[in-house]
């Protein structure tokens, strides 16, 4: 592992940047959205420069089709704005410019400079935060994290400059920051889940100072305010790679620090079913994002959150009903989770629906199956009920039942409540302890 690389630049750099001409590099303009070309060629036109920037560069290079383009330009937000009717300026600490083309949005940064001498910046949200002024390209390309990410297509020649050793690194698929990367973790605590989150979706190698780093700096983590650390956990698990990331993030330790509850019980992980119950749910949003369909955050907190749930309500079942003991072991999960990482009430809401109706997909007899099928979260409960069968829960013959009963007719389906399974009862049902009397 210990290869031999470059050293990345790491100072306000004076040195003079590798040009990639046209013919040496993949990137086509055939593969370039017509949106964000208009905006280069718009700036072009009126005598500024402009590049596409960041991750559609990378992804470009690599065949892949980006997510979205950045472009990044000499013009100042307002600049930027005259040029285009349909823009908004977004943004109050640093200005972005949002162009939009029907469903897209090309976002226009100005080049920025981050790295003032002698400025010791302020802590804002958990990160460093430096004045933020314009600047160059040079300047714009080292205050970005990953090599990769600081790649730059010129409108004006095609070619790509590489103030780094971005170009090298993509070849090697290496992830590595530019400059030290203790201080650039310090910064921004968040880089760690970008450094698993590019890791898992690029298949790249992660640098070994990194890796060194990433276990003792992950308590950094603990002082992200817990609104921004759930958008970085949408990014982490709603883009196609849930399963690579989850098993990366534990890899670096840092699962247990947005999911303290759910790594304790993978950390015991007597029987396999945490860690199944877990990997069938991120299988199962991977391949929605590949079919193009919504996700909902809900069900992924579900299932990191299940066996946590389930013990503490075995815990309160001593003294509650099942319906109770759920409730409030629900109440006690998710008010620790999201003191660590925030779920807005919607979605919170929508993971206990999912676990309450798994004790409704239990009772298959009389109205109730016909009328659950038209609950708003019978089709999310369902999937449940069918991975928590797949991770080995005695579900199985109660998923197959409710299969079998959404693909039948009414008339079969009337039938089938009959031969419903029969609710086994886990537990004897105990009689409620005495109350001890009040001390008099
Ligand atoms: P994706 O394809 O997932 O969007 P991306 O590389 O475009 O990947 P973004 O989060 O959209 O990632 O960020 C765009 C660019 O902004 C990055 O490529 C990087 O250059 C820069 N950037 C974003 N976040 C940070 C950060 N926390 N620190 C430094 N640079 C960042
Ligand atoms: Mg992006």
């Amino acid at each position: 592992m210990n290869q031999e690389t470059p050293k990345a630049v790491d100072g306000a750099s004076g040195v003079a940047p590798r040009i990639i001409p046209r013919e040496a590099h993949s990137i086509s303009r055939g593969n370039i959205s017509e949106g964000a070309l208009k905006v280069l060629y718009r700036l072009k036109k009126a005598g500024y420069e402009a590049f596409l920037v960041g991750g559609s560069v990378r992804d470009l290079l690599l065949g892949r089709e980006p997510k979205d383009f950045d472009v990044a330009t000499d013009a100042e937000p307002e600049e930027v704005k005259t040029l285009f009717r349909n823009s908004r300026l977004i943004g109050r600490r640093f200005r972005l410019v949002h162009v939009r083309f029907g469903q897209e949005i090309v976002e226009v940064a100005t080049f920025r400079a981050h790295h003032s001498q002698g400025d010791e910046g302020e802590c804002v949200d958990g990160r460093i935060v430096r004045d933020n002024v314009y600047g160059t390209l040079d300047e714009d390309a080292l205050r970005r994290d990953f090599t990769v990410n600081a790649l730059y297509y010129n409108i004006r020649d095609f070619s790509v400059v590489d103030h780094t050793t971005g170009m090298e690194d993509l070849e090697r698929g290496l992830l590595r920051f530019i400059g030290d990367a203790e201080t650039r973790l310090r910064e921004d605590p968040v880089r760690m889940l970008r450094v698993v989150r590019f890791a898992a979706k690029l298949g790249f190698r992660v640098d070994d100072e990194i890796e060194r780093l990433m276990p003792r700096l992950g308590e950094l983590l603990v002082d992200i305010p817990p609104a921004r650390l759930f958008d970085e956990v949408l990014k982490l698990f709603h883009y196609g790679y849930a399963l690579e990331t989850f098993e990366l993030l534990r890899h670096h330790d840092l699962y247990r620090r947005l999911f303290p509850a759910s790594e304790s019980m993978l950390a015991e992980e007597q029987e396999g079913f945490p860690r199944l119950l877990i990997a069938h749910a991120l299988e199962n949003t991977d391949q929605r994002v590949q079919e193009g369909k919504a996700v909902n955050p809900a069900f992924l907190f579900a299932a990191f959150l299940w066996e946590p749930m389930r013990e503490a309500m075995k815990r309160l079942s001593h003294d509650l009903d099942e319906q109770e003991a759920m409730q409030e072991a629900a109440d006690e999960v998710l008010a620790a989770q999201v003191g660590r990482v925030a779920l807005p009430r919607r979605f919170s809401v929508m993971v206990r629906e999912i676990w309450t109706l798994q004790l409704r997909l239990t009772r298959t007899t009389g109205k109730r199956p016909t009328l659950l099928l038209g609950h708003p979260r019978f089709r999310a409960a369902y999937d449940f009920l069918l991975i928590r069968a797949r991770a080995g829960e005695p579900v199985a013959e109660l998923a197959e039942w409710w299969t079998a009963f959404q693909e039948s007719d009414p008339s079969a389906q009337a039938a089938m409540i009959d031969s419903a399974p029969k609710k086994k009862r886990r537990r004897r049902r105990r009689p409620r302890r005495p109350r001890e009397a009040p001390a008099t």
